[in-house]
């Protein structure tokens, strides 16, 4: 989709997971932002090749491993950074996907942190969030009316809290200090499955509901 500001985001569902890698560019900006790269980085060449750019750096939401197994054949190709919250270095394991019965995993190169709380990509601002609680150094990326919300918040669910580094409590608070204050007519990008609106979350998404499940 193609923002009215010229920025484009662009969704690709990537197996094993059905994890949702981003691609964002900027009109007259040569280089992609890829967030979340994940099991078919062949979809991301495709989506460079069509629009004539370069990735400029590869971007994590979190350390779980379908949000990076794409990312070293990227790196392959062009010598991009990825950029990952420290909380969640430890999370870069080649074999984190033994749990799911996936061999051994390519690990990514010069894994570095997010310089500030902000990242620029030409005329276009986008905000770090932390969120933590499906992992320690979970980030969210706000710009532009939408937010881009790895596992915190899925259309009518939330992340799991049982995987490495996950919290129930600190995920409760996430989502009241956090999620709950994100503006009704932001567009949710999630890390998994459709797009959805804040306003939509607000009104079905049980565990956003004060009286139901963040109370208990
Ligand atoms: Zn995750």
């Amino acid at each position: 989709m193609t923002l009215p500001s010229g920025l484009t985001i662009e969704r690709l569902e990537q197996p094993p997971f059905g994890t949702n890698t981003y691609m964002i560019q900027a009109e007259g900006e040569r280089g992609v932002w890829i967030v979340d790269p994940s099991g078919d980085p062949a979809s991301v060449f495709g989506k460079l090749t069509q629009w004539g750019r370069e990735p400029e750096r590869i971007l994590l939401t979190h350390g779980h491993m379908d949000h990076w197994l794409g990312a070293r054949a990227i790196q392959d190709q062009w010598d991009v950074p990825v950029y990952l919250d420290p909380r969640d270095f430890h999370l870069i394991d080649a074999s984190a996907g033994r749990l799911f019965g996936l061999s051994l995993l390519p690990l990514p190169r010069r894994v570095t942190p997010y310089e500030g709380d902000t990242l620029t990509l030409g005329d276009h601002q986008w905000r770090l969030v932390d969120a933590p609680g499906h992992s320690p150094g979970h980030l969210l990326f706000l710009g532009e009316g939408h937010a881009l919300v790895g596992d915190v918040l899925f259309r009518g669910s939330i992340g799991r809290m049982d995987l490495p580094g996950g919290c129930e409590t600190t995920m409760k608070k996430t989502l009241e200090e956090v999620v709950l204050t994100l503006p009704l007519d932001y567009d949710i990008l999630p890390g998994h499955g459709p797009p959805t609106t804040m306003e939509r979350e607000r009104r079905e998404n049980p565990y956003l509901r004060r009286e139901g499940w963040l109370t208990k």
